[in-house]
């Protein structure tokens, strides 16, 4: 009995929580914040397995994998979104991102397979880390298209 009430009390606690980290969106304008936890990965003060590192870009593994392969790609520059990175990254900063993406994907084997890349921005697109970060996924069908239809219909 103790057990159970304990076991019933661990879960009330842990699915509120876990829902609200997975909701909790960060805005796309706003000024750079220092402590985000990639800041940190950036800085080596946070630990990451990384996969790629350049001059310009840092590649590591995403700490809850959707799929077999997940990786963040992100460019070492200090930009909070996709806005921010498409108005003020130079030329080498964007051409550097893109032809990490696709050595990355050749380096993680996904690249006869195929893969998926995505970028959220802000609340509507699902952001929760204020650095700038395309998620590389692959290793099985990603199918993103698929799902959001059923939600749509769902
Ligand atoms: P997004 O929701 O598009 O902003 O993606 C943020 C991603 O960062 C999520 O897939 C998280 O699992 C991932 N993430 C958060 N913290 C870490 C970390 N310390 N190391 C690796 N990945 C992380």
């Amino acid at each position: 009995m103790f057990k159970a009430i304990i076991f019933c009390i661990t879960l009330t606690f842990f699915i509120p929580l876990d829902g609200l980290a997975a909701n909790n969106t960060v805005a796309t304008i706003a000024p750079y914040d220092d402590n985000n936890i990639f800041a940190k990965i950036l800085r080596k003060e946070a630990p990451a397995t990384i996969v790629f590192e350049n001059e310009y870009v840092l590649a590591f593994e995403d700490i809850h994998p959707m799929k077999p392969v997940h990786i963040l790609v992100i460019p070492k520059g200090k930009y909070r979104s996709m806005l921010d990175f498409s108005e003020k990254a130079s030329d080498i900063e964007i051409t550097a991102i893109i032809r990490a993406l696709g050595s990355i994907a050749s380096k993680m084997n996904i690249d006869q397979d195929g893969f998926s890349i995505m970028s959220n921005s802000g609340h509507n697109g699902g952001q929760t880390v204020p650095h700038l970060h395309f998620h590389l996924l692959g290793g099985e069908k990603v199918a993103w298209e698929e799902s959001l239809r059923k939600q749509k219909k769902g």
